[in-house]
């Protein structure tokens, strides 16, 4: 309960105490009152009504009763008259309920006045407000003697009774005459009263209600003002008072007042401070978040220049640049990588090395940026080709990892995953040959290479990277010594001729000097004649410790290391020896034929040849240069100068390998060549395809349109002899009737009639033509 509603009903009850308070007292004493007034008018009445003490005095019953009957009126109910002795008796109306005379007279004296009080059942009671409320029925009685001025001994006439009974109560000698005891109900006293009851209990209730009024209107005078510091307290406490509370009212209440607006003013200033803190904090941290958010993104920005630059350095030690193909670095890791888990699942892994033939003569004579280019095609066929699924599939069931990769110059390995085994990797190195053997525009040159693959797989031929490069690089020189454009795959034999590259090299330094180059010679026979038209010089390396070398291995390093010029320079000079030789020996030998490198086309070459001829003194008509596709095409305005020179002088020119390398025909009409030789590669060629057999067919066709010799290499069979003999080609070099030899054998087939024999044979037998 509020401190109002406790204080208001503190003033109610109060106030209805009091009210009822007022309320009994007021009724209390006007009851009194009025019990007295009646009382004292009943007094009055008997005394003045003489006729009341007369008829006592003469003992006149009728009288009384006479004169008593006036009396019986609200609010007396009842009037019983008795002699002085109580004996004789008179009722009127209600008589008395007392025992008797003595009872109605009480322990009063004769001259007094006696009142009491009974209930209806007898008993005394009260003769105050509340008996005549409770027991209901209560009856005042009230007794008072009746007085006379004349002695009743005495006998007077009426007016002498009259007249002395108006002195009665003037000189007080007085007689009691009789006693009248008058019955009044309590209820009609208090009927009497109730109107000013009324009153007093209305304005009473006025009062209460004007004091609750004034006490509830007092109560809110004090309490709003409470209620209104409280309602701020509570605002205060939970921050949401906004502006300081009006003090209104007494001192304790504008003392809180301040007390709160000193704490509201105190929290304001805290907030306020609170807020510029924290919009100076918001301030600072948006300022630090946007530096780092620019740090974040200067953070990035530096990590992905620092990935582009490891990628960049990434690529660059572990590609190569020209071709984008992993280098030597990458080959190395990624093989030794394979090997180990090769090992570990017991699988096989083919190394694939390939080399191509006669880059070196290519990039010399075209120059290198034409070499870039060649390269960089070479390794995007090898690339494409190995990515294709369908190779995958070919060469073995489950899918392996095979990759490309450029060690340097034009050597190139793929590296076969999970191999089924050798004929699995020889066919994807004849896919790799094959997807080579398409012309290649380079530079508005048409070119064609050749690989040479060398195949050796893990764990049968070595196991680790090193072991398993040596024996591939083995199998790729064998596979170039037996013909280029093949693949062969190791095998320990080879290990016998293995060579070691780096010894050799120095050796080759010095082969030279200790006189160690020899010239084989190789027939070139004309099969209408049988008669040996002239010899293809070809170079032999006899080392001390390996023995005979063959040229595949040696040449390409002499070139390399540039000691190919010495080295032409030599064979030259040795078969116009051999020639000068012969014919001192008595045997005829009409040409000799001298390969000539690109590298040793240099504008010095002709006047080195002029010197050669001269210093032995043959005649020029018998040397013929075989020259390579590559070397004609160099610089093409110098070469055509030089050969002209050559040709001026009575050299013969040769075009050696004709197909392999350039397919653009243009050149032979417009250099002063004598010969063309059929690379080996086209007799292979036609007897498997009826295409190339007719392709052989117009390249004899076409030379001898333009005037030109031709001679076929590398005849072995009858077939491909009659094939080629067939169709108008009648120089035919080849293991057919001889391989390269050394001197003395040579000489053997110079003497006359040697082959004529062996083309009888020949002819006599059932002809057969190749490829179709
Ligand atoms: P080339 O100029 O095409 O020489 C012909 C090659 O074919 C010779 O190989 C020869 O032995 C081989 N050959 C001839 N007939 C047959 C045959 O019926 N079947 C087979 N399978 N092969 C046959 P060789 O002597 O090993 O020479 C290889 C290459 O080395 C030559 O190819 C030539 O390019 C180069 N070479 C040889 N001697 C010299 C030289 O003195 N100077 C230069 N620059 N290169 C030389
Ligand atoms: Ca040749
Ligand atoms: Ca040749």
């Amino acid at each position: 309960m509020t401190i109002a509603g406790k204080f208001n009903a503190l003033v109610s009850t109060i106030v209805i105490s009091v009210g009822l308070l007022v309320c009994g007292v007021s009724a209390t004493h006007e009851f009194n009152a009025e019990r007295e007034r009646a009382f004292a008018q009943l007094e009055r009445e008997v005394r003045s009504r003489y006729q009341i003490a007369y008829a006592m005095y003469l003992g006149d019953s009728q009288a009384l009763s006479a004169a008593l009957k006036p009396m019986l009126q609200t609010p007396v109910i009842g009037i019983t008259a008795y002699s002085t002795q109580g004996d004789n008796r008179i009722v009127l109306g209600r008589s008395s309920d007392l025992a008797g005379f003595d009872e109605a007279r009480g322990n009063t004296t004769s001259a007094e006045t006696n009142l009491q009080s009974l209930n209806r059942d007898g008993t005394a009671a009260g003769v105050g407000l509340v008996s005549a409320f409770y027991p209901p029925g209560a009856e005042l009685h009230l007794n008072l003697p009746v007085f006379s001025g004349v002695n009743p001994q005495s006998s007077v006439d009426t007016q002498a009774f009259v007249l002395a009974q108006s002195e009665v109560f003037a000189e007080g000698s007085r007689h009691v005459v009789g006693y009248l005891d008058f019955v009044v109900p309590q209820q009609q006293i208090l009927l009497q009263v109730t109107p000013h009851l009324y009153r007093v209990f209305l304005i009473s209730a006025l009062f209460a209600c004007v004091s609750m009024l004034f006490s509830a209107v007092f109560t809110r005078r004090i309490t709003a003002p409470l209620a209104r510091l409280a309602r701020a307290a509570q605002e205060l406490a939970e921050g949401r008072l906004e502006k300081p509370v009006q003090a209104r009212g007494s001192g304790e209440i504008s003392d809180i007042a301040r007390i709160i607006n000193g704490i509201f003013s105190g929290m304001s200033d805290y907030k306020t401070r609170m807020d510029v803190d924290h919009q100076l904090l918001s301030m600072k941290v948006e300022e630090r978040t946007a530096q780092l958010s620019k740090r974040n993104q200067e953070l990035n920005q530096a990590v992905k220049q620092v990935t582009q630059a490891k990628n960049r350095l990434r690529q660059f030690a572990y590609y190569d640049s020209l071709t984008s193909l992993p280098n030597r670095r990458l080959f190395t890791e990624q093989l030794s990588l394979l090997l180990r888990l090769a090992k570990r699942n017991e699988e096989q892994l083919a190394l694939l090395f390939l080399d191509l033939d006669n880059f070196k003569r290519i990039n010399d004579s075209l120059g290198h940026s034409a070499g870039d280019l060649l390269l960089r095609e070479v390794g995007a066929r090898l690339a494409n080709c190995v990515r294709e699924s369908d190779v995958v599939a070919h060469y073995s069931e489950t899918s392996g990892k095979i990759g490309v990769s450029r060690l340097g110059g034009d050597e190139f390995t793929v590296v076969l995953n999970h191999v089924a085994g050798p004929e699995a990797a020889g066919v994807v190195a004849q896919r790799l040959l094959d997807a080579l053997v398409e012309p290649m525009l380079i530079d508005g040159h048409e070119l064609v290479v050749t690989p040479s693959v060398g195949i050796a797989l893990a764990p049968d031929h070595a196991d680790d990277v090193e072991g398993l490069l040596r024996c591939a690089d083995t199998a790729m020189y064998h596979a170039k010594s037996t013909g280029k454009n093949s693949f062969l795959v190791y095998n320990n034999d080879m290990d016998a001729a293995g060579l070691d590259r780096l010894t050799l090299e120095t050796d080759l330094r010095r082969a030279i000097e200790r006189d160690e180059l020899v010239l084989y010679y190789q027939p070139q026979v004309n099969t209408r004649t049988g008669a040996v038209e002239g010899a293809e010089a070809l170079m032999r390396w006899r080392h001390p410790e390996q023995g005979l070398i063959p040229p595949f291995r040696f040449i390409p390093l002499a070139e390399e290391m540039g000691l190919i010029n010495d080295m032409g320079d030599w064979a030259i000079r040795e078969a116009c020896m051999q020639v000068k030789r012969f014919r001192e020996q008595g045997l005829l030998l009409p040409r000799v034929a001298v390969n000539v490198s690109a590298l040793q086309f240099t504008p010095t070459f002709v006047r080195k040849v002029k010197d050669i001829l001269e210093e032995t003194g043959v005649d020029p008509s018998v040397l013929q240069l075989e020259l390579t596709e590559g070397v004609v095409m160099g610089d093409t305005h110098a070469s055509v100068k030089a050969l002209s020179e050559l040709r001026e002088m009575g050299v013969s020119l040769s075009i050696d390998d004709f197909g392999t390398g350039y397919s653009s025909l243009s050149y032979l009409s417009r250099f002063p060549l004598t010969e063309l030789k059929i690379d080996r590669s086209f007799v292979i060629a036609a007897e498997n395809s009826a295409e190339d057999a007719s392709l052989v067919i117009a390249i004899i066709a076409m030379a001898r349109g333009l005037g030109l010799d031709v001679v076929v290499e590398g005849v072995e069979t009858p077939e491909q002899y009659h094939f080629i003999s067939e169709h108008g080609a009648h120089i035919i070099q080849g293991y057919l009737f001889s391989a390269p030899v050394p001197v003395d054998e040579f000489a053997e087939l110079l003497k006359p009639w040697h082959f004529v024999r062996e083309l009888q044979g020949l002819d006599g037998r059932a002809r057969q033509v190749p490829g179709g």
